[in-house]
């Protein structure tokens, strides 16, 4: 179904997620939603946020979800005011014994109940809970309040195997019932307010196809070294942050080859793969694709988000090492195969020599660095590789690094001060990572129109 048509066409709904094992199911009933042509905003509880992750239903429903009844939204709006002004519809699903009980008494404690209290939305309840909890009197007392007294639509649990190990009334209703129910409650009421404007923001909007025309070259993972024909020296890159490069370059426009080192993540079936394990590999990868058929630059921009081992084993045994006493291995430093990158783009060889070549059209170079506790040495490192852009982040903070979906970086550049972005999921930072890759591309190509001197810098 195309989010055009749908009994939920054009319809904002506010999805109230609270503290109960079946928060997961709400993942579900989003896309439901969204299927039946909705605009979805999460609202989850603080014990909601411990039984699902906000990071998927953001992801999914494309808004931040609001969790914090005191929080405004980036644009200074009080977000369950601005929600509960425009929501066609609240459906709070799964709703605890708890948060019926603080609905029933308006208690505004917490960012669902404050926007079911401002709204004149229709409100849609979906209680899941044990079943003695269920047919407790406070319970029974609250869920009538709702229904009978605030004109809330419940959507009854069903019977079956509960969390507890017993069986009985309080399993969280289908999906599919639970969207009859929004359906039916905002049948005949038009829709409230369909200006975009009047919503919260979508926190990721949707890229045009900028990129288009472009080739770029990302590469991901970690390197492995080889000590022997079996072991090597590796690290614990998985890959996410590249991929989510790759796959953000691809949805707008660009025509990219991903440069994979060990990744524990799927790659992107519509880049060109490269498959590059070791350091040595990947460069050679790298250098192959440094000129087009016509001797200019291959490609337009690198992001080199592989962690590339900065020394490996020396002499590599060509047979396999057999169990012994103590083994020593030598280690040697690996080439830096961006700042040898930086400098054939600048037409410079490896001793620092012109070579009368340099990459035209300049491509767009992109550096990572992952540093554990500062990012003291960060902008050295912009200036030595040559880069027109260095994104640093400290390894040692939660949320960012190796493994994690989210990733907090700090963006440096020639000339401009830092920049230290939030906490962001690593997608939202491909995305604008690559604004800025796009612009940069635009600024080169404008220069070289209105005659821009060859040996000239991009940035
Ligand atoms: O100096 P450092 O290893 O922190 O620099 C990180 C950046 O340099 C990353 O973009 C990484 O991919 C690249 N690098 C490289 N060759 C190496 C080591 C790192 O291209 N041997």
């Amino acid at each position: 179904m195309t989010p055009g048509s749908g009994r939920l066409a054009g319809r904002f709904i506010a999805l109230g997620v609270t503290g109960s094992i079946s928060a997961y199911k709400a993942v579900e009933l989003l896309r439901l939603l969204q299927a039946e042509g909705a605009d979805v905003q999460v609202l989850m509880s603080l014990s909601a946020a411990r039984f699902a992750a906000p990071l998927a239903f953001e992801a999914l429903s494309r808004h931040a979800v609001e969790s914090d009844v005191l929080a405004l939204l980036p644009d200074g709006r009080i977000g369950h005011i601005v929600i509960a002004d425009a929501a066609d519809a609240v459906v709070v699903a799964p709703a605890t014994a708890h948060w019926m009980a603080a609905m029933a008494a308006g208690m505004a404690g917490d960012v669902i109940t404050a926007t079911c209290l401002a709204t004149t939305a229709a409100v849609v309840v979906a209680p899941a809970m044990d079943g003695e909890m269920y047919a407790h009197p406070a319970t029974r007392a609250n869920l009538a309040r709702l229904r009978d007294g605030f004109g809330y639509r419940i959507v009854e649990p069903e019977v079956g195997p509960l969390a507890s190990g017993q069986v009985g009334i309080g399993r969280l209703a289908a999906a599919s019932a639970i969207v009859d129910g929004v359906v039916a409650a905002v049948q005949g009421r038009p829709i409230r307010n369909p200006d975009p404007a009047a919503r919260p923001a979508a926190a990721h909007p949707k890229r045009e196809a900028d990129l288009e025309g472009r080739h770029i070259v990302v590469t991901a993972g970690g390197t492995a070294e080889p000590i022997d024909p079996v072991r090597f020296i590796g690290n614990r890159s998985t890959g996410r942050m590249g991929v989510a490069v790759a796959e953000a370059a691809l949805d707008r426009g660009a025509r990219v080859t991903l440069i994979a080192g060990m990744t524990s993540v799927a790659l992107p079936s519509a880049a060109h793969l490269v498959h590059a394990e070791s350091g040595a590999a990947m460069r050679a990868g790298l250098l192959e694709t440094l000129h087009a058929a016509d001797g200019g630059a291959g490609f337009d921009a690198l992001v080199m988000a592989a962690a590339v081992a900065d020394f490996r084993p020396a002499e590599p045994s060509p047979t396999k090492l057999s169990r012994g006493e103590a083994l020593a291995l030598r280690l040697e430093p690996t080439p830096d195969i961006l700042a040898e990158v930086g400098r054939l783009a600048r037409g410079l060889d490896n001793a620092g020599q012109p070579t009368g070549r340099p990459l035209w059209p300049r491509p767009v170079l992109v550096g990572f660095a992952a540093e554990a506790g500062s990012l003291a040495r960060a902008s050295g490192k912009l200036e030595a590789k040559g880069l027109d852009l260095l994104v640093a982040n400290d390894i040692a903070e939660a949320g960012s690094g190796f493994g994690t979906d989210t990733n907090r970086v700090t963006i440096y550049r020639p000339g401009a001060e830092p920049e230290a972005w939030p906490l962001l999921a690593k997608r939202e930072v491909a995305d604008r990572l690559l604004d800025r890759v796009a612009s940069a591309l635009d600024e080169r190509d404008a220069g070289m129109q209105t005659g821009g001197i060859r040996e000239e810098s991009v940035r």
